[in-house]
């Protein structure tokens, strides 16, 4: 039962949410329907067909329009005397500054990445404004909050790096069907249709070979007048058949693990049946490039069916082949999207002949998909139980109930009996270079370090700071701005490309 004093805090309270995807529509509606009146929401994104099955505000109608004026509409039709008040911008533009932040009461997160969390927290942090932040990932959620000298802020505890793999385990001992994915993807989909000069782990070893002029040529060039088919084969034989041989003749590899298989394509597949394949003319007309298909073309139909090594190598062929014959224009410049069919088919495709070879279960395109997308399928109850939370924290925070904070983690198995577990929230990370005053120490090599890679490897990418101010001393070497006088501006781009020990200081 709601108590006046939180009726009344709930109704003054003037609300920014940050996100209006799958947390915030749950979010938008909890929040109308709990007595916030005064809301405002920022999304920078449009609606997709792919979000309408758990970001239940929008329609099929909506298709194309912004997510937040959407979500604002469609929670005023219930609830039309509250404001809400959209943005439909990035929350990094410099509009949502210090300023803006002030004005609220409580920030409450539903972002989908590192970035923005940052951001916002540091946001946060300058403004001195509590901060209620989310995440899912399919059946797991948390909600945390961060409350300026009280909890930890959202960086105080580095984040885990997104999932890498060693390098000797994608190029040469794969042992799970992720690194056959990130094999197909990272290595081969690129070498064959991104950028063809690079060099890769794939053609290192075709130079090895003792060298005629046409090994010591780049293997993966398609020479000329050279028949797709022919063409399509001898990229499958060198890389699931000849890669494996060199590999395997590196005895010690093998002693711990199991000896993969050489696969060739005529091992694999008949000569016949895919020569005798009219796809090609039938798939040639279409114009629109995002319905070319292997699967269509081959006749194949469910994305969850695991297709046998017979059925990934016509595959594997035919989306070559359709690469070749339908999108020709784009080869040398495509990189792997999760929602180009015909990459998807071509890297399960490889992906399973891979696994094949060294002898792990085979997927279907429904999961390999996923894998290669790094998608994990949201799932709209956690959103739901998460968007709740949030909600109960941000009354908290605005009746400054401080000894009630909790960070709650949503399980995907009860633990003690809980399904949601909470925890009191932890205390600001003294040595945290984001809401402590400890300077962080860097070691850089002075003689080797150009000011761009400081300002643009460390300072943006790793420590995420948009707006770095750089001084030695009283000097300043560099700054960004949209105030600089154009000979400050050609200074600082003078020094970035300077190294430190070039800097002369009085
Ligand atoms: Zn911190």
């Amino acid at each position: 039962m709601a108590s006046q004093q939180q009726l009344s805090a709930v109704k003054g309270a003037k609300v920014l949410m940050v996100g209006a995807g799958g947390i915030g529509c749950e979010l938008l509606k909890t929040l109308a329907l709990s007595g916030f009146q005064d809301i405002h929401i920022i999304d920078m994104d449009t609606i997709e067909v792919s979000n309408l099955n758990r970001q239940f505000l929008f329609r099929r109608s909506h298709v194309g329009l912004s997510k937040a004026k959407v979500a604002r509409d469609a929670v005023l039709r219930f609830r039309p005397n509250i404001n809400i008040t959209p943005y439909h911008a990035n929350v990094k533009d410099p509009d949502f500054n210090v300023d803006f932040f002030k004005k609220f009461n409580v920030v409450l997160n539903g972002l989908d990445n590192l970035d923005a969390r940052r951001h916002v927290n540091r946001l946060c942090l300058a403004a001195d404004v509590p901060l209620v932040e989310s995440g899912t990932t399919g059946f797991l959620g948390q909600v945390t909050v961060h409350l300026k000298g009280k909890t930890e802020c959202y960086e105080c505890q580095p984040k885990p790096a997104p999932k890498t793999y060693p390098v000797c385990t994608i190029t040469s001992t794969p042992s799970k069907f992720v690194h056959c994915i990130v094999w197909a993807k990272d290595l081969l989909f690129a070498k064959l249709f991104g950028d063809t000069t690079q060099d890769n782990d794939l053609n290192v070893r075709s130079s090895d070979a003792a060298g005629s002029s046409e090994n010591s040529k780049d293997v993966f060039e398609r020479r000329k007048d050279e028949d797709i088919e022919d063409y399509g084969r001898r990229i499958f034989d060198h890389v699931f058949g000849y890669n494996i041989e060199m590999a395997l003749s590196n005895e010690d590899t093998w002693k711990n693990r199991n000896r993969p298989r050489p696969i060739y394509s005529k091992d694999a597949l008949p000569e016949k049946s895919i020569k005798q394949n009219g796809s090609v003319e039938k798939n040639g007309s279409t114009d629109d490039p995002s319905s070319v298909s292997a699967m269509a073309s081959l006749g194949m139909r469910s994305p969850q069916d695991v297709w046998s090594l017979m059925e990934n190598s016509k595959v594997f062929l035919e989306a070559l082949k359709l690469f070749f014959t339908t999108r020709e224009k784009e080869i040398g410049s495509l990189s792997f999207d999760k929602d180009d069919q015909l990459a998807v088919e071509f890297v399960t495709a490889a992906a399973n002949i891979r696994a094949s070879s060294f002898g792990i279960p085979l997927h279907s395109l429904f999961e390999a998909k996923g894998i290669a997308g790094n998608i994990v399928h949201a799932v709209a109850t956690t959103n739901a139980v998460i968007a709740g939370l949030i909600v109960i924290e941000a009354i908290k925070v605005l009746q400054n109930d401080t000894k009630n904070y909790r960070m709650t983690y949503c399980l995907e198995y009860p633990t003690k009996n809980m399904l949601l577990m909470p925890v009191e929230p932890f205390e600001p990370n003294k040595s945290c270079y984001v809401c402590s005053e400890t300077p962080l120490s860097l070691e850089i090599n002075t003689y080797q370090s150009k000011l761009r890679d400081f300002v643009e490897k460390i300072v943006k990418a790793k420590l995420g700071m948009h707006s770095p101010i750089i001084m030695h001393g009283s000097a300043l070497l560099y700054e960004v701005g949209d105030d600089l006088e154009e000979d400050m501006v050609a200074n600082y781009a003078a020094n970035l490309e300077k190294v430190y020990a070039s800097f002369s200081f009085i």
